[in-house]
């Protein structure tokens, strides 16, 4: 294992602990139920709930469900089932940011009544208009001044239904000439007229992300509020809300870089476009960077969260290279993973002297350096081998077989390539060749033989489909689009190439979803989760075995 990166939070939180700021440490993982979780969520999840672990406090799973038009129970069950795949268990039950509506539309109301919120009736146009910009300061609504009274009752008749959507606003009053933007009046209630997967049709104005984080932070006692470094200018507007509310605790916000990944996108609105348009196959399309592709695609928890240790946690920008997760699964799997040998284009191949009807059992470590026990391949007069592991016109230093070359079987003979049987198009559908009987387990007398190759029996090895899958994005950064294109256009046109009658050795047969193998010399693969079937299974592969990209 690669050692971690620093995380600059970890000296906080001891800190914290060790003043006696805070007994426990309380954090929070907030997804809105938008999307499936892709990557870059990992990153927050291992934090989130790696502090909670790490420092003997909790962590809960709050859905930050304000927006219910984007929102669907399909994302909430997908989130819960990826939170736990990847290793973590929240405290208590889920919560949610709409169990709070009742208490932060008090507090809405507590802010009317102190002078401090006012509703608008500028359309969002002429709203954006009077925000000014980075350089001009805005301008006051000319309902800034409205009495208590009418505002309570406005924001009665906003709750009640009276007015269709974007009719008005509830918005604090601050400053509208702050250099930051954010506190230039900022909308605390929208009229959203929609039905909301958890609150059902009652309620008509919903909260705005900035009047609801940091108040659910307060009501469940989150004593670190980590999120990304986009909302450092929300922070002076957090703190202000906790000064101006009779909240019942103080949480403070700490902001983190995101992860961005070369030629991958983590963006929830684009992966649903990928996923709309069918350009992918559903949110756990295996070349997806949604936590579901990446596990369909036979990525490990534990390899996910080396990853994000490897990663670090900090301030700075930058972009990590694919190449390290891409390492992370490997190293995991070169570790765990049992061996075996699956022939994706087989070749038969015919031992012409090896007795017709006799077999012997070869017995094969399944790993060569963990206990893991063996598997048994059947060696036989007929077998398959791999059509690339043949050539008839063998480039200089060429290791595998060729007219009258030799090269071992793996775990086997060492075989001699006589004859190639041909179609009548000049196709090469056989091959003659002799073994020598003396080399099992032995090297030949008087010669080198340095090639090995993989092969499986024509008799108990088992048919099955291969799912060659590669980066989704040819481009190292697939947002940027040339000519004005879009990041659909960098799509990597060979993401999947699908073998179908490949020959997988016979151990593989009885291979449940999820097992995972390193097919010798092709890679690691993983039995799809969703179309393997014992007797007949499907493979994806996870990774190549070493970095082949770009070579
Ligand atoms: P997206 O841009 O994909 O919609 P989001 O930030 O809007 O992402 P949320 O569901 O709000 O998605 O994210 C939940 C948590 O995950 C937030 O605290 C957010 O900061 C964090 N998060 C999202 N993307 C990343 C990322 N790339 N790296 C680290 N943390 C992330
Ligand atoms: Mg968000
Ligand atoms: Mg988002």
């Amino acid at each position: 294992e690669t050692p971690a990166a620093p995380n600059f939070l970890r000296p906080i939180v001891q800190a914290d602990l060790d003043s006696g700021k805070h007994q426990k440490i309380v954090t929070r993982f907030p997804p809105e139920p938008n999307g499936y979780l892709h990557i870059g969520h990992a990153k927050s999840i291992c934090l989130n709930f790696g502090l909670a672990k790490e420092f003997g406090g909790e962590c809960n799973l709050r859905f930050d469900d304000t927006n219910p038009a984007k929102e669907d129970q399909e994302y909430i069950d997908a989130i819960k089932s990826d939170v736990r795949w990847l290793g973590f268990e929240w405290a208590g039950e889920e919560r949610y940011a709409s169990n709070y509506f009742d208490q932060l539309h008090g507090w809405a109301v507590e802010l009317i009544k102190a002078g401090k919120a006012y509703v608008d009736d500028l359309s969002p146009d002429e709203a954006r208009a009077y925000r000014g910009s980075l350089t001009e300061p805005g301008k006051n609504s000319p309902f800034r001044e409205r009495s208590v009274e009418e505002n309570l009752d406005l924001f009665a008749r906003m709750k009640a239904g009276e007015f269709p959507d974007g009719a008005r606003a509830l918005r604090a009053k601050i400053d509208m000439a702050s250099p930051n933007m954010n506190l230039r009046d900022p909308i605390l209630y929208r009229i959203r007229h929609a039905h909301h997967h958890q609150t059902g049709d009652k309620w008509c104005i919903y909260p705005s992300y900035d009047f609801t984080h940091g108040q659910s932070d307060a009501i469940e006692g989150i004593t670190h509020s980590i999120c990304t470094l986009e909302f450092e200018d929300h922070r002076p507007l957090y703190e202000w809300f906790l000064a101006n509310l009779s909240v019942p605790a103080q949480p403070r916000q700490y902001e983190f870089s995101r992860l961005n990944l070369n030629y991958t996108i983590t963006s929830k609105r684009k992966l649903k476009q990928l996923v709309d348009e069918q350009h992918v196959e559903g949110w756990d399309d295996p070349r997806m960077s949604t936590l579901s592709g990446y596990r369909r695609r036979g990525y490990t928890p534990e390899a996910i969260r080396n990853f994000c240790e490897m990663v670090g946690v900090n301030r700075a920008s930058g972009v990590v290279d694919i190449g390290m997760l891409e390492f992370s699964i490997r190293d995991h799997l070169d570790a765990t993973a049992p061996r075996a040998m699956c022939v994706l284009r087989p070749l038969k191949v015919v031992i012409t002297n090896y007795p017709e009807g006799q077999v012997e059992n070869l017995e094969l470590a399944r790993h060569p350096k963990e206990d893991m026990g063996v598997r048994v391949l059947p060696f036989a007069r007929e077998l398959y081998i791999d059509a690339g592991d043949y050539d008839e016109n063998p480039p200089k230093g060429y290791k595998r077989l060729e007219p009258n070359g030799e090269v071992r079987l793996r775990g086997s003979y060492v075989i001699r390539a006589d004859e190639a049987i041909k179609d009548a198009d000049g196709n090469i559908v056989e091959l003659r060749c002799s073994y020598d009987p003396g080399t099992l387990g032995k090297n030949p007398e008087g010669r080198k033989v340095k090639g090995v190759i993989h092969w499986v029996p024509a008799v108990g090895s088992v048919e099955c489909e291969v799912r060659l899958y590669d980066r989704l994005f040819r481009s190292a950064n697939p947002e940027k689009a040339e000519d004005g294109g879009s990041f659909l256009d960098n799509i990597n046109p060979d993401s999947l190439v699908v073998l179908k009658g490949c020959r997988a050795e016979p151990s593989l047969a009885q291979a449940q979803a999820e097992d995972r193998f390193q097919f010798e010399r092709e890679g690691y693969f993983c039995a799809d989760l969703k179309d393997s079937q014992p007797g007949a299974p499907v493979f994806n592969r996870t990774v190549t075995l070493r970095d082949s990209w770009g070579q």
